[in-house]
Parts: C-alpha cells; structure tokens; sequence
C-alpha cells in the first residue's frame, strides 16, 4: 500500500462529465489499495472568469478580496468530486487549504506555503477515507484566506506530499507528459520520460505551463517523485528526478520558447558605478520582474543598460523609470517591441562546451539575428525577433537532435 497524491488541473475537470471520469481514475487506484489525496484546481477556466467579473467592477481589486473571490473556484471542484466519489460507495471528504492545515504568509494572492500540518488529513487517510483538498488556496497565521499565485495547485500538491511523506504525486494534466518543445508549434516533438528537476525548473520557469515552477523548486528541495501524466490515458507520463541518464548523448533536453518580449535601453552620458544597482533595486521594490541584463561599457562610446521584460510589464516598467528619471541618472530610454526569447535546456551543458556556440552557428545560418544573450550550467537564451520565434525553436530542435526518430 503507497499514499499518493493525484492532482488534476482545470482541463481535466472543466465539466462533470470529466469529474466523473476523474472520479473513476481515483477509485481505480482506492481499488488497489492505496491512500489517495486528490488536489483540485477549479473547473475549467473558472479562474480566469473570476478574475474577469472582478475587473468589470474594478481595476483595482483589494487583493484580500481577490483571494476570497478566488479561492471559491477549487472549492466548487472539490466538493462535487466528493460527491461523485460518494456516488461510487467510496467514502471521501473535501477540505478547503486551512482545514487541511496549510497556512501561509499574508501575501495576499502571492502567498507562500509557511506550514503544512498534515493531522487532519493524515486522520482520515486512516478512516479510509479519500481525502480531496482545495488546491491554491490556504490561511495566514491570522486567519486570512490567501492563493498561492496562479499554477499554485501544483504547489498545494507538491506541499502535501511531503507533509504525508507521499510515494508519488501524481500531476494529471491534459498532455501525457513533458515534451522537448511545444508540440502544437514544433511538430516533431516527442514526450519525455524522464527529467531532472533543474531542467524542469528551468523549462518551468521558460514558460512551459505544465508545472508552476514553484511545485518544480518545491519538489526537487524536498525529493519528491514527481509525474506529468495524462488523465485521459494511462501512460506512465514524465517522471522528475534528481538525475537522468544522458539518453542518446542528448545534451540538449528541451527547447522553449516565449512571445511578447520588450527590450529597454538606457544611455548614461558618463559610466556611473552605481546605476546597475540603482535601475535594478528601483525596478524590484515595485516588483517588476527583469529577465536579461546586458550592460555595455566601452571606451568612447556612451554607456548603456539593456535588459528585457514581458510586454505585459511594458507600462509600468516605463512609469517607474520616468519617474525616477532623475535619481537614476540616464539620460535617454528606448525600448523594443515584437521580441521573443528562445531557449535549449540540458543539464548535459555542465560538461560539454560548445553548445552555446552551435546554437549560435545555426541561428546565425538560419539568418536568425540575435539581439540578448543569457547563459546559465544548464540554459542558453536568446532573444530574437518575434517573427522568427517558432523558425528558431524548430531550427534548434533539429540542431540538438530532439526530433522524433
Ligand atoms: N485555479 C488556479 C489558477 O487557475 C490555480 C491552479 O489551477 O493551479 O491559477
Ligand atoms: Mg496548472
């Protein structure tokens, strides 16, 4: 007998046609004999409807009320997978996140997990009951409702397994697994069976929505067995792990991409020892999140500072910078739009120099202009003209011999 934790994104329970067939899913392995607890993520995207029907009252909702507002969604889910469970004869209960006993700090819609006393739910694995939680969501020491950012169910699970001491967790998702790139974009891409959980987090924090990156960080600090499996079959899926095998040499596992990419620069009549500093401790305390850094100082020419962004921060990040123009001390901003950043990923890097350079080779032959540049033991990225994005990610796919064979 295993305690697993199965957890199920929006998409596999987005009706309840689908919760039933979920509900199946987990009886199936009650049947077997394990100690289940089920996280949900609310219905479909039933998030993303809350969040709209606040903004049609608000800009700018309180973010305690957010996380009320928004917490409701996995608690709708749980209640009616228990329902359905309890319509099969298994005996299961659905706890919201503090009658599961995770509490959190009291960043409201941000929040991160502090503690996870799993009493409760241990309690009534031993009733053999099938214990279903509210993903997301949990309570600050005080008693506030929080979320845990958008993608938290995968924390939620993660979190929970350790706290139970899981043999898995089980992330049930609508893909059968992790892939080398987007399929839907990168045609040739093919499911992987294993995975470091480096490599995850990178591709993770790429933009590969399978996992939030936190479940990633979460998972890998705590060693738990991690899968990406499909709800809709029974294939074995992705298993994350401290280390993989180099399967056929592959040094390169992954190739990410991410559209709507916007590059700022700034000029500085004179090199000022602390403007790094200045532009980037400014930028954080209004918590915008910079991504590369490339700072240029040569003799006789003007200094400047790029870094890039997500478009989406565009806006604000130019507010920032404007009203702090003086303080920071440049004398002149621009910025590029219609950018996008792509990325191989493999912990395989560490030992083999070159790969920087073969990515290199073959943008520069695919006549693909390089604009950014960011390394990392495991990652190369670099940021290129939007139009090339998906030219680029299948070109390097090919490069690294990621395709199907
Ligand atoms: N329902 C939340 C969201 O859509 C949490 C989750 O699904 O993981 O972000
Ligand atoms: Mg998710």
């Amino acid at each position: 007998m295993s305690k697993i934790v199965m957890k199920f994104g929006g998409t596999s329970i987005a009706t309840t046609d689908k919760i039933k067939h979920v509900a199946t899913r987990i009886s199936k392995e009650k049947a077997a004999g394990h100690e289940i607890v089920v996280v949900v993520s609310a219905m479909g995207k039933t998030t993303d409807e809350l969040v709209r029907l606040a903004n049609e009252i608000s800009e700018n909702p309180s973010k305690r009320e957010m996380d009320m507002l928004l917490s409701t969604g996995e608690q709708v889910t749980m209640a009616l997978l228990a329902i359905q469970l309890n319509q099969l004869g298994h005996e299961a209960i659905s706890l919201t996140g503090w009658q599961a006993g995770l509490q959190t700090d009291l960043v409201h819609r941000n929040a991160r997990i502090e503690k996870l006393d799993a009493k409760n739910i241990l309690n009534l694995l031993s009733d053999n009951k099938i214990v279903i939680v509210a993903g997301f969501q949990g309570v600050s020491a005080d008693g506030q409702i929080t979320t845990l950012g958008r993608g938290g169910s995968d924390t939620t699970a993660v979190a929970i397994a350790a706290s139970i001491e899981a043999d898995v967790c089980d992330v049930y998702t609508d893909v059968d697994g992790i892939y080398t790139s987007d399929p839907r974009f990168v045609p040739t891409a093919r499911k992987l069976d294993e995975l470091e959980y480096d490599e995850m987090l990178e591709l993770a924090n790429l933009g590969a929505g399978v996992l939030s990156p936190r479940a990633v960080e979460f998972a890998k600090n705590h060693k738990i067995p991690l899968r990406v499996r499909s709800s809709y079959n029974e294939g074995i899926g992705t298993v994350l792990k401290g280390e993989v095998d180099l399967e056929n040499n592959l040094v390169v596992r992954g190739v990410a991409f991410e559209a709507d990419i916007v590059r700022l620069t700034m000029e500085y009549e004179v090199p000022f020892n602390d403007s790094l500093a200045k532009i980037f401790t400014t930028l954080a305390a209004n918590h915008i999140n910079v991504d590369i850094i490339v700072q240029s100082i040569v003799d006789g020419k003007k200094p400047t500072v790029s870094f890039s962004i997500k478009k989406e921060w565009l806006a604000e990040t130019i507010t920032v910078l404007e009203s702090n123009k003086e303080a920071l001390g440049f004398t002149f901003a621009d910025f590029e739009v219609g950018l996008a950043k792509v990325s191989i990923v493999g912990s395989g890097m560490v030992s083999n120099p070159g790969v920087a350079a073969q990515m290199f080779d073959r943008l520069q032959k695919e006549s693909i202009p390089v604009k950014m540049v960011s390394t990392s033991e495991i990652k190369v990225s670099v940021v290129i003209p939007q139009d090339d994005m998906i030219r680029a990610a299948n070109a390097l796919h090919d490069e690294f011999g990621l395709a199907l064979v």
